[in-house]
């Protein structure tokens, strides 16, 4: 165990599965105080149990980040338990259930790509910065993806453009709040192998595919991704603020040449 994270608070939404489990882990393995928020309660309460097995100290809520009033709530909580918000992790996020051409996607499966993926982000973030601004100091990684940098035409395009609101509101917000000590980026993974993407991959034609759409060859880990929001959320990005690290394996350095 390291201590890079010693006496610190980090909230993480989406941290039941796949790159936010991966993130609970990882913080609570170098020192801090984790707080979970996630729809998923049984996937959550479980990665409660693997942290305090380990020795770490973590709390789960069950939140729908889509809803005001439940973010609000896990804010409080949060302030109630732990006193501050040093880092957060704001990676709660969905795919869509079908990836289909534009002309096909419903409203409703448009609306709720856009309530999660960015209204969440934004209802995160209006509560955690003023928090921070009180501290004088926050860091807070917003999970954005390659698809918020590029196109694709395999059917995402609410995602990609979810995505890329991401990216445009992490900019925004950083730009506002540097001078207050709050740092904000987003991280922009490539395809990563969690839950969400598993699905896609049970077909060999599709795992090939998306295999070579990166440069590397290969899909990352959740604990790649994790590696730069560790670094991203540290003293030793103090200097970074405002920017989309792509850890993409490649995909958009490939899909620009
Ligand atoms: P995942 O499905 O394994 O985990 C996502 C977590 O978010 C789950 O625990 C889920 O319960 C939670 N969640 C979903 N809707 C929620 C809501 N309304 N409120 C609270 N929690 C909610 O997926 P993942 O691959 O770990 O994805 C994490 C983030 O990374 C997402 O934002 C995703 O878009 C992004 N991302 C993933 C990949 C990939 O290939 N896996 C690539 C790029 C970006």
């Amino acid at each position: 165990m390291t201590t890079r994270y010693q006496g610190k608070t980090v909230l993480i939404t989406g941290g039941a599965n796949g790159i936010g489990r991966a993130a609970a882990l990882s913080f609570a393995a170098e020192g801090a105080q984790v707080v979970i928020g996630d729809i998923a309660t049984k996937a959550g309460e479980a990665t409660i149990r693997d942290i305090c097995d380990a020795g770490g100290k973590a709390h789960f809520f069950q939140t729908d980040v889509a809803q005001a009033i439940e973010v609000d709530r896990l804010i409080e909580k949060t302030l109630a338990l732990c006193d501050r918000i040093d880092c957060a992790f704001n990676n709660a996020g969905i795919s869509g259930k079908r990836a289909m051409p534009l002309a096909h996607i419903r409203e409703d499966e448009w609306d709720r790509i856009m309530e999660i993926n960015v209204k969440g982000i934004w209802l995160c973030m209006r509560r955690q910065i003023p928090i921070m601004v009180r501290q004088g100091q926050g860091a807070i990684v917003n999970t954005a993806s390659f698809l918020g940098l590029t196109g694709t035409a395999i059917g995402l395009s609410s995602y990609v453009a979810s995505k890329h609101a991401v990216v445009g509101l992490t900019r925004a917000a950083a730009s506002e709040y540097a001078r207050k000590g709050v740092r904000i980026n987003s991280v922009c993974p490539g395809f990563v192998e969690t839950p969400m993407v598993n699905s896609i991959l049970s077909f060999p034609a599709m795992r090939e595919k998306i295999e070579r759409m990166h440069a590397l060859g290969r899909l990352g880990s959740a604990q790649e991704v994790v590696n730069a929001v560790l670094w991203l959320c540290s003293a030793e990005a103090s200097f970074v603020t405002g920017h989309d690290m792509v850890v993409d394996g490649g995909c958009t350095a490939k899909s620009a040449s």
